[in-house]
């Protein structure tokens, strides 16, 4: 099968190049030039534009840009996916947006006959490396059913969430929690040390009881806690702050105009804006840590 691939980042180039290996034919297009040539050389086709790519004799695309906005300038824009592709071309949009704007982009593109699915990922880069990501994915059944080996190709978890906007709904609800976890995890550990505690005893408790969760026993804010773990690393790679917080901002958007109350979300937004606005956007987003403990941590 012929596959096209807009956007080629830190998710992006990672999931194409799994999509070579799986031996798919593979058309590439990127804003960046060298994040172009680096697939080129592990086998993919450069298309001078998203118009070229579109009416190439591609089967299916798949875009995996940073936000809304892009995702609309990709697929509604003048010279955008859906002004060119044929009907009967599958689309996949793996970007991380809002549900609304996934389910007004999948209905525009299937008025004009091209099924389409929002396919949001988790499992960070390492993830889109391994090819071991979980897809949460909206759209129709059938269309779901023909996509599934493609994902196959870039993830472990496939799971169907319903139709169009509700793998995005799934995503940002998970992130939202995630978020909201680990500034419990923080608080409890922070205050736990505190009052004496030391941090692995205390992990080792929690992670046995009643409190345990992901950020408690796979990637334990407090230092040296979890060697594998940001914590253990200055807060470096993992998933960054200022990511957490655009999925934040997705999570009470979608809120607000549901009516549907996320007080803790909220408290959560602003927590790692502040966070955030102090310089600290770039760190893991388990680095929240610091506003309990101080920057000694
Ligand atoms: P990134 O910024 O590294 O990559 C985005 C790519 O899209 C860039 O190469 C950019 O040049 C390209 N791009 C932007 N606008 C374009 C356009 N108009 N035409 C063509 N290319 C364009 O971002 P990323 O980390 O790969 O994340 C992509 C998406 O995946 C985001 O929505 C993010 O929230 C989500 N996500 C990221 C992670 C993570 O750990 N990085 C994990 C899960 C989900």
């Amino acid at each position: 099968m012929h596959i096209g691939f807009i956007g080629l980042g830190n998710m992006g180039a990672p999931m194409a190049r799994n999509l070579l290996a799986a031996g798919y034919e593979l058309s590439v297009f990127d804003l960046s030039r060298t994040a172009v040539e680096d697939l080129v050389a592990s086998g993919a086709k450069a298309v001078p534009s998203i118009g070229q790519l579109a009416s190439s004799d591609v089967e299916l695309v798949i875009t995996m840009l940073p936000a809304a906005v892009h995702v609309r300038q990709v697929y509604l824009g003048d010279d955008g996916l859906l002004s060119k592709v044929a009907p009967g071309v599958r689309l996949i949009d793996s970007s991380t947006i809002d549900p609304m704007t996934a389910r007004e982009v999948a209905a525009a593109a299937v008025s004009q006959g091209n099924p389409m699915l929002d396919a949001p990922v988790s499992g960070g880069t390492g993830g889109a490396e391994a090819a071991t990501l979980t897809f949460m994915v909206g759209g129709a059944t059938t269309d779901y059913d023909a996509a599934l080996s493609v994902l196959q190709a870039m993830g472990r978890n496939i799971v169907h969430c319903g139709p169009a906007g509700n793998g995005q709904a799934a995503k940002v609800a998970n992130n939202m929690l995630l978020a909201i976890s680990m500034i419990g995890a923080a608080e409890a550990m922070s205050l736990g040390v505190s009052l004496g505690m030391d941090p692995k005893v205390l992990a080792g408790i929690i992670n046995t009881s009643s409190g345990r969760c992901w950020s408690t026993d796979t990637y334990n804010p407090y230092p040296r806690v979890i060697d594998t773990a940001p914590a253990a690393r200055g807060y470096s790679g993992g998933f960054g702050t200022d990511l957490m917080l655009k999925d934040l901002g997705l999570a009470t958007e979608a809120a607000r105009q549901h009516k549907q109350p996320v007080m803790l979300g909220a408290l959560a937004q602003q927590l790692y804006q502040t966070f955030s606005n102090q310089g600290h956007g770039s760190l893991d987003f388990s680095a929240i840590i610091k506003m309990y403990s101080g920057e000694d941590q």
